[in-house]
């Protein structure tokens, strides 16, 4: 262990921490030091100098004990044997959380390079973080990471400093801490651009030579008047950092001297009256700009930032801008966790998620500027930054904000109407889960789409995005309508058909008086009106073809419309009777619903003779789907007579659908619904059921109680 470095962490938490803490930091030292014994950073380094230099970075933000004990323990975890149960069991469960939460943001990687993205991503590490000092300890890796970035290759440092770029600086400028989000730019600027680097870091060396004359000329103005004034102060130079100058440049298109022709200054006093009386005593030094003046103390800005600005012509003409604040305002906006980012970042829109971060950050600062580390405190440091959102990608590593409680089903009309519409299997981080599945920060989510799928109408119980629910109805109904339609059609064809005439040699002239007349929009209003028993397939069939009553009451007599079985929802099958190909069939018309087919025997049927529109139908010769048939079996009882039933109809190769028992006595009967293709199937089944000993009787069930 560098011991040097060691001591140097020790005497920084001595410093604002209990000795009791202190202890527990130095045991977290020693454990860390042992488990990472023999291994080495890419630079040769020891590898415990790199947790050493994290924990040592967030020692000025005076971060708790458990805070620098997981920052000491943060890759023990990764790197070696020793597990979470260990950490909590040496060092509490809120240290162990921490470094799981770490482990857990480690995991996440950030893939495509679009700004939309990169916003989204850094929204998911804060969610998935749940504790600021996960985030702060993240960024306090990435900080060191970066600054030994010289050991590793160029490839790897470039990828390393965009992705720093992208993610983790902008969130350290959110949660306003100014010196690591600044460190963190010009560290990546120097990676992305060596030779822009190079020559902006010498020149501002240059520059800032120069400037040192007229700055300490401007400071030791300021330092007297503000003494004669009786007002302590401390007063500094400031100076922009390297990119922030580097940006400048390149969005107001200046040249470098330009953007370093303005002097700041910051006037750090005792308290609120001394600030406005420093503001006076400036004023009678150097003339006011007029209308720069701002007063952020009497109103601070959103994000609880305090602070008085003002601009001064200086000598020659010079201008200075002058930050006058108490040294606890500038505390809590320079290197606390407060915040800058709602005036400092380019954001245009303020969305709902950030007036919640920024609320948080408010209660934050708050519970901080009252006591330094109360449990209160403590407890404001878990909250869910974003409760009511869940950040998911997609297999390209697309990401989507998706609302709590989101199911794999929302996601698919996320990310298309039609792959919701196709969806058939969903797979969570790889694994093939339920479409209901809810989804959870950070999943990778897959939708396997088949190309002649549909909705299911079940999906609607569960999906919570309107998106998903408008898409979902919307298909449901075309598809109803679509198949209604299809019906519509062939019956309507059928009757052409048995007065020997064809449906599609009806000229357009027809066609125009018909809709006229119905008032139906199009040729499918009209097919689907037959086809959901609106319009009779006859009567329209005559208006189209115009010819006598008579004909056609002898030519109805021979129309038969055959039954496919995949018609979907035109078509139904009576659960009465459930008839199925070879069964003599009758077809039902009713108003609304479509076609319902029954058999002829149906006793339903035979009851309910009303007003219903009778047709016959015929199966079609080629049907390959299955249709159910419920049979009821007496059997005796003894043992092992239900696996016997059910293997003779697996033997068949046939699908039970569902079972039902009812004791009689010494007797059983079995009630099933099977899955067959046809009456030969089926005779098939009940064969094969008949060389069963214990079987007594086998009878196809025309009703639908059991
Ligand atoms: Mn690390």
């Amino acid at each position: 262990m560098s011991q040097a470095d060691a001591d140097a962490l020790l005497q920084e938490v001595s410093a604002y921490l209990k000795s009791e803490d202190v202890a527990q930091i130095q045991a977290a030292l020693d454990f860390s030091s042992s488990a990472h014994q023999g291994q080495l950073r890419q630079s040769g380094a020891p590898y415990i100098t790199h947790p050493i230099a994290v924990a040592r970075i967030l020692t000025p933000l005076h971060l708790d004990a458990q805070a620098i004990t997981a920052a000491l323990l943060h890759d023990v975890a990764e790197d070696t044997s020793i597990g979470i149960e260990q950490i909590a069991e040496r060092f509490g469960k809120p240290v162990a959380d921490l470094v799981d939460g770490l482990s857990k943001l480690d995991k996440l990687k950030f893939e495509t390079r679009e700004d939309a993205q990169a916003e989204n991503f850094r929204k998911m590490l804060m969610a998935m973080a749940r504790d600021v000092r996960v985030i702060l300890i993240k960024l306090a890796d990435r900080l060191h990471n970066m600054r030994t970035l010289d050991s590793v290759s160029r490839e790897k440092s470039r990828r390393i400093a965009h992705e720093t770029m992208d993610i983790y600086a902008p969130i350290a400028n959110r949660l306003g801490l100014n010196d690591v989000f600044q460190e963190l730019e010009d560290l990546c600027f120097k990676y992305l651009h060596p030779n822009r680097y190079a020559v902006l870091s010498k020149a501002l060396k240059v520059a800032r030579g120069n400037r040192r004359e007229v700055v300490s000329k401007i400071l030791e103005a300021i330092r007297a008047r503000l003494d004669g004034n009786n007002i302590p102060a401390e007063v500094r130079g400031r100076e922009k950092h390297l990119y922030g100058i580097y940006r400048k440049m390149q969005s107001k298109s200046l040249a470098f001297s330009q953007v370093l022709d303005i002097y700041g200054f910051r006037v750090l006093v005792n308290d609120v009256p001394s600030c406005y009386l420093a503001l006076g005593a400036l004023h009678s030094l150097y003339k006011p700009f007029p209308g720069k003046f701002k007063d952020y103390i009497a109103i601070p800005k959103g994000n609880g930032y305090q602070s008085l600005h003002t601009a001064l012509f200086g000598p020659f003409g010079t201008p200075i801008e002058v930050q006058i604040r108490t040294h606890e305002m500038n505390r809590l906006a320079e290197s606390g966790v407060a915040s800058h980012w709602l005036y400092k970042t380019s954001e245009t829109q303020i969305n709902e998620l950030h007036q919640k971060t920024h609320q948080w950050l408010q209660n934050l600062l708050e519970s901080l500027a009252q006591s330094g580390d109360s449990v209160e405190f403590l407890e404001h440091l878990k909250v869910d930054l974003f409760p009511d959102e869940v950040y998911v990608f997609s297999p390209k590593g697309k990401i989507y904000a998706m609302p709590r409680g989101a199911t794999t089903v929302d996601f698919a009309y996320a990310v298309h109407t039609d792959i919701g519409n196709r969806c058939v299997a969903t797979k969570v981080n790889s694994e093939l889960v339920p479409l209901r599945t809810e989804l959870h920060n950070g999943d990778r989510v897959e939708i396997v789409t088949a190309p002649h799928a549909h909705p299911n109408p079940a999906w609607l119980g569960y999906v919570v995005t309107s998106k998903a629910r408008g898409e979902i109805r919307h298909a449901l109904k075309s598809m109803h309508l679509n198949e209604s339609s299809k019906l519509g059609e062939r019956l309507l064809s059928q009757a052409f058909n048995s007065i020997g005439q064809k449906l599609n040699e009806v000229d357009d002239a027809h066609w125009e008086k018909l809709l006229k007349e119905t008032g139906a929009k199009s040729r499918q209003d009209i097919f689907a009106d037959i086809g959901l028993g609106k319009r009779l397939n006859i009567v329209v069939a005559r208006q189209l073809a115009s010819i006598s009553d008579t004909v056609f009451s002898d030519a109805m007599g021979n129309a038969v419309v055959t039954i496919q079985g995949t018609e979907g929802m035109a078509v139904q099958f009576a659960k009465c009777c459930r008839p199925i190909p070879g069964d003599p069939i009758i077809g039902v018309i009713k108003s609304g619903q479509g076609l319902v087919v029954h058999t002829h025997d149906c006793p339903t049927l035979r009851k309910g003779r009303g007003s219903e529109q009778w047709l016959d139908v015929a199966w079609d010769k080629n049907i390959t789907r299955a249709f159910d048939v419920s049979l009821k079996l007496i059997v005796a009882n003894r043992r092992g007579v239900l696996a016997k039933v059910a293997s003779a109809i697996a033997e068949a190769e046939s699908n039970i659908e569902n079972v039902n028992f009812s004791n009689e006595g010494e007797y059983t009967a079995i009630y099933f619904t099977l899955q067959v293709n046809n009456r030969i199937h089926l005779a098939n089944i009940m064969r094969n059921l008949r060389k069963i000993s214990e079987v007594v009787r086998i009878i196809r069930a025309k009703s639908a109680d059991k």
